[in-house]
C-alpha cells in the first residue's frame, strides 16, 4: 500500500483529499497543529485542542500534532512514516491573514513549505526509495499579470505577487521547481479559488453564504462586504482535490493549474447565494465597508487548465450555481457534508 503524509489535514482540502486518497487505498498520515476531536487516530504527542478546527480529518487517518515550522518534529515524523507521496497544503491560507502578519506568512507558507521539500529530498536521497512531493501552489503567486483581452493565466504566465501570502506561495512554488530539475517528482497544483462547505468562516465565500442563512434564519438583520467588483474564478473543492490525487500520481512531475476558466464577480456570489436560499429581494440587506477593502486586490483572476485537462484527463464537474447552492443549503442544516 502506498503511504501519503499529509499537511493541513485539517483544513478545507485536507479533509477532502484524506478521503480521497483513503478510497483509492492510500494509507494516510496527516499533521495537524491540535489533536482531532473524533475520528483519526494521533500519535502520542498530542496536547489538548484549544479551538476546533474547519473540517475534521477522516477516520482510518493517523494524525501527528506539531507544527510545519519544527523542522526537527517533521524529520522524526518522515523517519517515522517514510511516505512514498508529501503533500504541502499547510500553512497561512488567506490573503487578508497574510498581510496582518507577513513575517509568520513567509515562514509558514514559504520557508516551512521548502524545509518539509529539503527533508522529502533527504528521506528519498538516504533510502533510495522515491518520495514524491506536490505543493498546493496559488493563483496569487502571479498576482495582477497584464494579459491579453480574453487570455487566462497559465503556467506559462509571468510569476509577479503583490500579497504576502503571494510572495511566500512564490517562493514554495520556484523552489518545487528546483527540486523537480534536481531530480525528484515534485509537483505544484496552482489552484485558484475552490469552496465548499468546508470552508472556514473567515473567507468572504463562507461569510456570505453563513450570513445569507443566518439572515434567512432571523439570526442576522446585513451582510456587509468589502469590494463586490472583485472576480474570482470558484471552483469546488473536491473537484480541486480530484486534480491534487491525479497531479500526485502521474508518470512526469509538473506545474498545474487547477480552474474552471470562468470568472464571477463577488456581487455574483451573493446574487447566486439569496437565489439559492429563495430570497429575491436583498439589495437592501447588503452593505458596503471600505474597511474591508483589501490594500491590493486583483480585479481579475481566471485560470487556463489545458494542460490539467490534457495530461491529467482532469476537469471541473461542479458549475458556479450549483456549488453555492450547496454551500446555502449546507449553512442552512439541508446538507450531509460532514463539515462543522
Ligand atoms: P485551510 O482550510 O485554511 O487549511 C489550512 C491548513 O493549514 C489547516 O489545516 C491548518 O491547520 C494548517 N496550518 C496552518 N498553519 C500551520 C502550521 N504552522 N503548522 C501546521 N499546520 C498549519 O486551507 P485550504 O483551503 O484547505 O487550502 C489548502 C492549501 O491550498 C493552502 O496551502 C492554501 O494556501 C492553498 N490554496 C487554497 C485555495 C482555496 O481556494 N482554498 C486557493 C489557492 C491555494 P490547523 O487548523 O491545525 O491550524
Amino acid at each position: 500500500m502506498a503511504r501519503a503524509f499529509v499537511t493541513g489535514i485539517t483544513g478545507q482540502d485536507g479533509s477532502y483529499l484524506a478521503e480521497a486518497l483513503l478510497d483509492r487505498g492510500w494509507e494516510v498520515h496527516g499533521l495537524a497543529t491540535s489533536p482531532p476531536a473524533s475520528g483519526a487516530s494521533t500519535t502520542p504527542a498530542g496536547m489538548p485542542s484549544a479551538s476546533p478546527a474547519s473540517a475534521s480529518p477522516a477516520s482510518g487517518v493517523t494524525i501527528h500534532v506539531g507544527d510545519l515550522t519544527d523542522a526537527p518534529f517533521l524529520a522524526s515524523v518522515l523517519d517515522e512514516v517514510r511516505p512514498d507521496l508529501v503533500v504541502n497544503l499547510a500553512g497561512i491560507s488567506s490573503v487578508a491573514a497574510s498581510w496582518a502578519d507577513p513575517v509568520r506568512c513567509a515562514e509558514v507558507t514559504g520557508l516551512a513549505a521548502v524545509t518539509l521539500l529539503e527533508l522529502a529530498w533527504r528521506l528519498q536521497e538516504r533510502h533510495g526509495i522515491p518520495v514524491r512531493w506536490l505543493q498546493a501552489s496559488s493563483a496569487e503567486i502571479f498576482g495582477q499579470p497584464k494579459l491579453a483581452a480574453g487570455e487566462a493565466i497559465s503556467e506559462r504566465t509571468p510569476i509577479a505577487p503583490v500579497s504576502p501570502y503571494g510572495a511566500a506561495k512564490a517562493f514554495a512554488h520556484v523552489t518545487t521547481g528546483v527540486y523537480r530539475t534536481r531530480g525528484m517528482h515534485a509537483s505544484t497544483v496552482i489552484l485558484f479559488n475552490h469552496e465548499s462547505p468546508r470552508r472556514p468562516h473567515a473567507f468572504v465565500t463562507r461569510k456570505i453564504t453563513s450570513t445569507v442563512a443566518a439572515i434567512v434564519q432571523g439570526r442576522a438583520d446585513k451582510l456587509v462586504l468589502g469590494n463586490q467588483d472583485a472576480r474570482r474564478d470558484w471552483g469546488w473543492a473536491p473537484d480541486y482535490v480530484e486534480a491534487m490525487v491525479r497531479a500526485a500520481e502521474h508518470d512526469r512531475a509538473d506545474d498545474f493549474v487547477v480552474a474552471t476558466g470562468v470568472a464571477h464577480s463577488v456581487g455574483d456570489f451573493v446574487a447566486a447565494a439569496f437565489a439559492g436560499a429563495g430570497i429575491r429581494d436583498w439589495a437592501s440587506l447588503v452593505e458596503t465597508d471600505p474597511a474591508l477593502v483589501r490594500p491590493t486586490d486583483p480585479a481579475v483572476l481566471v485560470g487556463d487548465a489545458s494542460k490539467a485537462r490534457a495530461e491529467l484527463g482532469w476537469t471541473p464537474t461542479v458549475g458556479f450555481e450549483e456549488l453555492v447552492a450547496r454551500m446555502v443549503a449546507h449553512d442552512l442544516g439541508h446538507s450531509t457534508d460532514s463539515a462543522d
